[in-house]
């Protein structure tokens, strides 16, 4: 006799991911005597997801920012279908390639800003921002200055979960009892106008300031330890920090001026989020390296890449010996295939040209409708990343204390209300999948203002 089928219910589920399953970013003892346990996503279509309960949500984060082209899309998983039967894994390593890796490091070319031509492939942004440091450090040995191994970075930043990776963010929390950062890592304050701004400060002058902060760590440790600067150019995961016009330009300036090549984390803004292929565009960067996963593949499968300048790789190309770096997976085959995939569906359906003058517009038109909440100290966006700082004083942009329970209460009425969107802090914020079409955001700011109003209430505002 056949034993009795195991019932998938979400308890089962449940009781799974509890005995079973380390999550990432979770609390583990809170998660065990939780009652509720996980939400267990079981399907997606579009900008929705659906629940192990039959509960819609309305994604808006795109999963973790990357499900660029929405859930569903047949043609990514016929693209993987098809390579998984051509040639489903091959490896890139000692003077081999696949097809998909060098179409897609052609397309990467095509797409991205001037003069990035070369791509070296990864699995995910953590491992894309780790080969930087080596390029960095490789680059350099090459230019006989290896002692030009040090990286500036801000506070606030994200840049991956690796030792190397986590010692370039700048998230305290995942520093602290890791021993990290590793040394040759340095931090400054981020662009960061709302929290970091003194009393009267403009954005500009603040984004002159917040540049300088750079340009003073730099001739703090020296210019000739100095090898690299990295950010995002819209801080994602540290709450969509949208840096005043004035400061990628100063930015750049001191970079050529020091000789400090510029690396533009473009993990979460890459591939039309922004309006732009890559923010890069949108803020006048010109990168010198250029990290990039998410929106690739729109998170159907796992990979990133590093698009290197001519600049680089040219140094690169002239060093004797061999890049003693890489992946097993570096440059998937059904990974890059699907890739290409993704590409063509931005391109066909107009994705960028989309966000930049449709549905990025429209959604800065209805999340400016909050600000008069009395909850609502600031919002903010660019293209499809949007931000709500939550405050208690509006006037003097004073948060409550302590600072992040207003923001969870927030989440969580969204979460029962049928939307994700993510708190940093006291900042709700989003980054929904670039097929959102404006009548779905019309129905995302209404549930938004909707637990706003809940959040009041718990904190007895009226
Ligand atoms: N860089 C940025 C800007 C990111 O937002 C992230 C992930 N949120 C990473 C790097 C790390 O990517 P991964 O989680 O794929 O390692």
């Amino acid at each position: 006799m056949p034993s009795e089928p195991i019932r998938n219910t979400t308890a089962r589920w449940r009781a799974l991911d509890v005995r079973h399953h380390l999550s990432p970013f979770a609390d583990y003892k809170s998660l065990k005597q939780d009652e509720g346990g996980s939400r267990i996503i079981t399907q997606a279509e579009g900008i929705y997801l659906t629940d192990s309960e039959g509960h819609r949500l309305l994604d808006g984060m795109a999963g973790l920012w990357c499900v660029n082209v929405g859930y569903g899309r047949a043609e990514l998983a016929e693209a993987a279908y098809r390579q998984m039967l051509e040639l489903p894994y091959y490896n890139t390593f000692f003077k081999t390639a696949t097809p998909p890796a060098v179409e897609l490091s052609e397309k990467l070319a095509e797409i991205a800003p001037e003069g990035l031509n070369r791509a070296f492939f990864g699995s995910s942004g953590s491992e894309s921002n780790d080969s930087v440091v080596r390029l960095v450090r490789r680059y350099w040995n090459l230019r006989g200055q290896p002692e030009k191994s040090h990286i500036v970075s801000r506070t606030y930043a994200y840049h991956g979960s690796t030792m190397a990776s986590a010692s370039l963010g700048g998230m305290v929390g995942m520093q602290e009892g890791f021993g990290l950062p590793l040394p040759g890592f340095h931090h400054v304050m981020p662009p960061y106008w709302f929290d970091f701004a003194e009393a009267g400060e403009t954005p500009a002058d603040f984004g002159r300031r917040a540049a300088k902060a750079v340009e003073d760590k730099i001739l703090e440790i020296g210019p000739d330890k100095v090898g690299a600067f990295i950010g995002e150019p819209i801080q994602g995961a540290g709450g969509v920090i949208i840096p005043p016009e004035t400061y990628w330009p100063e930015i750049q300036r001191i970079c050529s001026q020091y000789d400090v090549l510029l690396v533009a984390d473009e993990v979460i803004c890459g591939f039309g989020r922004t309006g732009r292929w890559f923010a890069s565009e949108a803020f006048g960067i010109a990168p010198d390296l250029m990290t990039l996963a998410k929106g690739i593949t729109s998170g159907y499968v796992p990979l990133s890449a590093v698009l290197v300048s001519d600049k680089v790789g040219e140094v690169l190309e002239s060093g004797e010996g061999e890049f003693a770096h890489g992946y097993t997976y570096s440059g998937h085959p059904v990974a890059c295939a699907v890739a290409l995939a993704n590409i063509a569906l931005i391109e066909r359906d107009g994705l960028v040209e989309k966000v930049r003058h449709e549905t990025g517009p429209y959604l800065a038109e209805c999340l400016q409708s909050l600000s008069d909440h009395p909850l609502v100290g600031q919002v903010r966006s660019f293209g499809l990343l949007g931000a709500i700082e939550l405050v208690e004083d509006k006037a003097s942009r004073k948060h409550f204390e302590p600072l992040g329970r207003v923001g969870t209460l927030c989440r969580d009425h969204c979460f029962q209300n049928g939307l994700v969107m993510r708190a940093v802090r006291d900042g709700m914020v989003l980054s929904p999948p670039l097929i959102i079409e404006t009548a779905e955001i019309d129905a995302l700011v209404e549930t938004a203002r909707r637990c706003l109003d809940l959040t009041a209430k718990d904190l007895g505002i009226a």
